[in-house]
């Protein structure tokens, strides 16, 4: 079978050549034109060899995903819906703003971890994706949008990422560190690991291995201040509870590219967002983690039973914690009208008898989620 190329980071690429009888060189040569140039065939490569693209193209491709949809916002906002096969689907949104393009990527089809406000966790797990199909979402983006945006040679259309679509990316780790050294890589994408952020329900045991493997800009989803709250909104708590979790953000920020967390809390109407929550939230953090805070309006779905907050409540819990010193923003949800915003995407499934089974285990919307931006206080958009 032939092997796909946006499987690889540049050291797998490089072994790669070197079984077929080539030197590492050759491997930055092929690297720049997929990952730079966007090129998806081996005759475009003319600076390689004839015999070298004669060895490739019987031994490997580079294999996209098939793309199901496109959404354009009239804010700008673009979601792609990716066909990962057997009925799944997957989703990335781009949100332009005056001084950075961001793209969410996806790094599951579904999740395991059952969230109670998510789309994606009603929709349960599917699969992890490969660190090509993670790839594949940046590659497609990034090229397409050069020309759609007519960018001049050398300019980026995608200049932050965020792991925040579908999945919990640190249960995807082995595919997902190959795929966040490409973006990093100044062969690559050249994004620094500031402007790379890994989402995560607070996969304990990985985040310390991502610290010592690849660290990135860092983003919890706390959503509760208490482990009573927390356990029944992301079950992962019950496991890795909040003091352990604070500890690992703790561990994490010796070596982080930025030396604070974004604590992402979306707020539910009625269940975690009064005042007293508020000066939980501050007793848990103040002192004890370097952090920012996110205020994320809950996207509501239909199945999830839950509301987001109003306004006010928002703006009296932010008070809280602005007023005990700790930085804190609230989330401008964008796509709205594309249905583009966090928490949502569940995917537009093909097909429909799956639909129904999935319908069956968990009645939820099959319709894709509004992918919001990430955290402002970060800059990471
Ligand atoms: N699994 C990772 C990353 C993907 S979810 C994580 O949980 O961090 C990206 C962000 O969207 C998370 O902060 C998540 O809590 C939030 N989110 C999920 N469902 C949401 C919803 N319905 N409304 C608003 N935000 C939501
Ligand atoms: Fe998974 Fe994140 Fe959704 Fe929780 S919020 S179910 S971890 S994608």
């Amino acid at each position: 079978m032939a092997a796909n190329l946006l499987d690889f980071d540049l050291d797998g690429l490089a072994a790669f050549c070197e079984q077929l009888g080539e030197k590492r060189f050759r491997a930055t040569q092929l690297f720049r034109w997929i990952h730079q140039k966007g090129a998806s065939d081996f005759d475009q490569m003319s600076d390689l060899a004839k015999s070298l693209r004669g060895k490739l193209a019987g031994s490997a491709e580079i294999c996209g995903l098939p793309i199901l949809s496109e959404q354009a916002s009239t804010d700008g906002t673009i979601k792609w819906l990716f066909d990962v096969g057997n009925g799944d689907a997957v989703e990335a949104v781009f949100i332009p703003e005056e001084d950075r393009g961001t793209l969410c990527v996806s790094s599951q089809a579904g999740c395991a971890v059952g969230c109670r406000f998510c789309s994606t966790g009603h929709q349960g797990f599917s699969r992890n994706l490969a660190t090509g199909e993670i790839l594949a979402q940046l590659w497609h983006a990034e090229h397409h949008l050069r020309g759609r945006l007519n960018l001049a040679p050398g300019e980026r259309a995608i200049t932050n990422v965020v792991m925040m679509g579908m999945g919990e990316p640190l249960q995807n780790y082995d595919r997902l560190v190959p795929a966040l050294r490409v973006m990093l890589d100044d062969h690559g994408y050249g994004l620094s690991r500031r402007r790379v952020t890994v989402s995560t329900s607070g996969v304990v045991p990985m985040m310390d291995r991502l610290r010592d493997d690849c660290p990135v800009a860092l983003a919890v989803s706390l959503h509760a201040p208490n482990d009573a709250l927390r356990d029944p909104l992301v079950p992962l708590n019950r496991k890795y509870p909040l003091a352990e979790l604070m500890d690992a953000c703790n561990r994490y920020l010796d070596k982080a590219p930025r030396d604070f967390v974004t604590f992402e809390y979306c707020m539910l109407d009625g269940v975690n967002d009064s005042e007293e929550h508020a000066r939980e939230l501050v007793a848990l953090v103040r002192g004890k983690v370097s952090c920012k805070l996110n205020l994320i309006p809950f996207n509501p779905f239909p199945a999830s039973g839950l509301k987001r907050s109003p306004r006010e409540r928002v703006q009296a819990f932010a008070k809280v914690l602005i007023d005990a010193g700790i930085v804190t923003t609230v989330r401008k949800t964008r796509g709205d009208d594309i249905d583009a915003a966090c928490g949502q995407l569940a995917g537009e499934v093909r097909d429909r008898t799956r639909v129904e089974q999935r319908m069956t285990r968990a009645p939820i919307a099959i319709v894709p989620r509004p992918a919001s931006g990430p955290a402002r206080s970060q800059g990471s958009r």
